[in-house]
């Protein structure tokens, strides 16, 4: 190809690119607000937090890398929600943040067509934390791949998410509940954080099962370890290990 031919097929796909569709989220007749890559905002939250917003996302990213080092998290849509319509609409009647991986059945109207999909129900002064919970997810199976994250529990999942973006927040003592640990699938996790008064409470005494174990025994490194050690075969169990006694 020449010169002139190149510059041509350079100023095509530079044109093609800048013609390429935004990312549309239907929602009833319309469509959600795009702001940035693939994170879309409720029309009706105020104008004030669509900066808030994309700037929340870049400082719940942040926030991860301090334990994760750079981020290996799959391109993931980010839906936000400020009023009960849109929560009801893409998180279905429970009106929960969740992450939506491809082949999960969808609680909400929305189809997400296969794409990995965070929704946030809370717009406002705890959206970081809802972020950054639904993100720590978004790492986790980045880094498994989905069958080694099948083999860790849902509790272990949970409570490492709790802990790294204090949400739900928890009392400032928590309750360490080995009984938590029965809680292995994503569906036995879903029915009793779904009982009346479980909610919060099952999600602290996963984090504090999360914390007793990283704390006592491995920070960080410990958490990167494990999960690189389930991803190449070892059982849950083993890579976890018995938590050192209390003193
Ligand atoms: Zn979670």
């Amino acid at each position: 190809m020449d010169r002139s031919a190149r510059l041509v097929v350079a100023a095509l796909s530079l044109s093609l690119s800048a013609c390429a569709p935004l990312p549309r989220v239907a929602f009833h007749d319309g469509a959600l607000l795009h702001l940035v890559d693939d994170v879309h905002l409720d029309p009706a939250a105020p104008r004030a937090d669509r900066e808030r917003l994309v700037a929340l996302l870049g400082e719940a990213k942040a926030h991860l890398q301090g334990t994760f080092g750079r981020l290996r998290g799959y391109p993931v849509r980010v839906i936000v929600c400020a009023t009960d319509d849109c929560r009801r609409f893409f998180a279905g009647p429970r009106m929960r943040s969740m992450l939506i991986a491809p082949g999960d059945r969808m609680p909400g109207e929305h189809d997400t067509r296969g794409q990995l999909t965070v929704v946030l129900v809370d717009a406002g002064e705890r959206a970081l934390n809802h972020l950054a919970h639904e993100l720590v997810h978004v790492e986790l199976l980045s880094r498994l791949g989905p069958e080694a994250a099948a083999r860790i529990p849902a509790w272990f999942h949970e409570g490492v998410a709790a802990s790294l973006s204090d949400e739900p927040p928890c009392p400032a003592a928590l309750v360490d509940d080995p009984l938590v640990e029965s809680l292995r699938t994503p569906r036995a996790w879903w029915d009793r954080t779904n009982e009346p008064g479980q909610g919060v409470a099952t999600y602290c005494a996963a984090r504090a099962r999360a914390e007793a174990w990283g704390v006592a025994h491995h920070g960080k490194q410990g958490l990167l370890a494990l999960l690189d050690a389930v991803k190449s075969g070892e059982p849950f169990p083993a890579a976890f290990g018995a938590p050192e006694p209390a003193r």
